[in-house]
């Protein structure tokens, strides 16, 4: 009889201290939740002026192979060479790179390119802003609103986040104090997507999958293509998903634009969105 063999871990990856290619360092990280954080990287020199909306591809040497990966900043550009770089990230179980950089203490090196990406504001559009994103889709999001904020030109925003559980809706401090204040013009609407799950016990906020919230919300607000313009991030699915509501109410293609996190059809190793 053939005994079972225990299960082979793999080998714990080694993330070298230094390298030639690193030209970056992490300086900040602050927890949202068990697998999502914000981080923040600084380049060594001048930061490198960005778009909001754009992304930076950080990695570290692992093995001696290098493993990188592009983020969406959150931040302000106007803070990039002071600050660094606010990416807000999800961990990915089993993932290549997302591992490595829970690991990672503060203040190590880093290898950081770009910016990149052309998910980015429709030059002087004032019709009102559907921001529509899953989990850490977010990100860019929030560096728009960020930048438009110090350049006086906040354009009206409506702003969905779809999550699974109300614990994992980042940035919701800042999105309600915007909205509850008047600082920015904002209708906020996080939306939770398991009603039987513990966690969200007490969520008095929006049930459902983000993409099943777009046309409900397009009637509840009078958005249509003539006053509105949509942004969409996050998960490939929601976002083709939401894409077809919006095209069969009659937006122009160009007026939907996308920003997918990883090809559709690839499905989650780890973690879902
Ligand atoms: C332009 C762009 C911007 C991005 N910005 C962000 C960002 O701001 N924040 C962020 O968390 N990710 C972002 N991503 C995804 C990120 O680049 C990595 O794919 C992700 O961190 C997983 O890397 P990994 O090496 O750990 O997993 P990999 O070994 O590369 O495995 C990738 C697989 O993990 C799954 N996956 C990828 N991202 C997620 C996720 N967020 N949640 C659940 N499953 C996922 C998908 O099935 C994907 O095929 C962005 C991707 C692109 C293309």
């Amino acid at each position: 009889m053939i005994e079972p063999q225990p299960a082979i871990e793999p080998a714990p990856r080694v993330i070298a201290a230094d390298d030639d290619r690193y030209n970056a360092r992490l300086v900040a990280r602050s927890d949202e939740a068990d697998s999502l954080a914000y981080f923040t990287v600084k380049y060594d020199g001048d930061g490198v002026p960005f778009l909001p909306g754009q992304y930076m591809t950080i990695g570290v040497m692992a093995n001696g192979r290098l493993v990188q990966r592009p983020y969406s900043v959150a931040s302000d550009p106007g803070v990039c060479g002071t600050e660094g770089y606010e990416l807000y990230i999800r961990l990915v179980n089993g993932g290549q790179f997302t591992p490595l950089l829970w690991d990672l203490p503060l203040g190590h090196r880093m290898r950081m390119i770009g910016p990149k990406g052309k998910f980015t504001l429709e030059p002087d559009d004032d019709r009102i802003h559907l921001f529509i994103s899953s989990g850490t889709g977010n990100a860019p999001f929030v560096s728009m609103m960020r930048a438009m904020l110090r350049d006086g030109a906040a354009r009206r925003a409506v702003f969905l986040n779809g999550v699974s559980y109300q614990h994992e809706i980042g940035y919701r401090t800042i999105l309600e104090g915007w909205e509850r204040d008047g600082t920015y013009p904002l209708t906020y609407i996080p939306s939770v997507s398991r009603p039987s799950a513990p966690e969200n016990a007490g969520w008095s906020g929006r049930w459902g999958r983000v993409e099943s919230i777009v046309g409900p919300v397009c009637d509840e607000l009078g958005l249509t293509p003539d006053n509105a313009i949509a942004y969409i991030c996050g998960n490939p699915d929601m976002i083709l998903a939401a894409e077809r509501t919006l095209l069969d109410r009659g937006f122009p293609e160009p007026q939907v634009k996308k920003e997918l996190y990883w090809p559709k059809g690839k499905e989650p190793r780890g973690a879902e969105e």
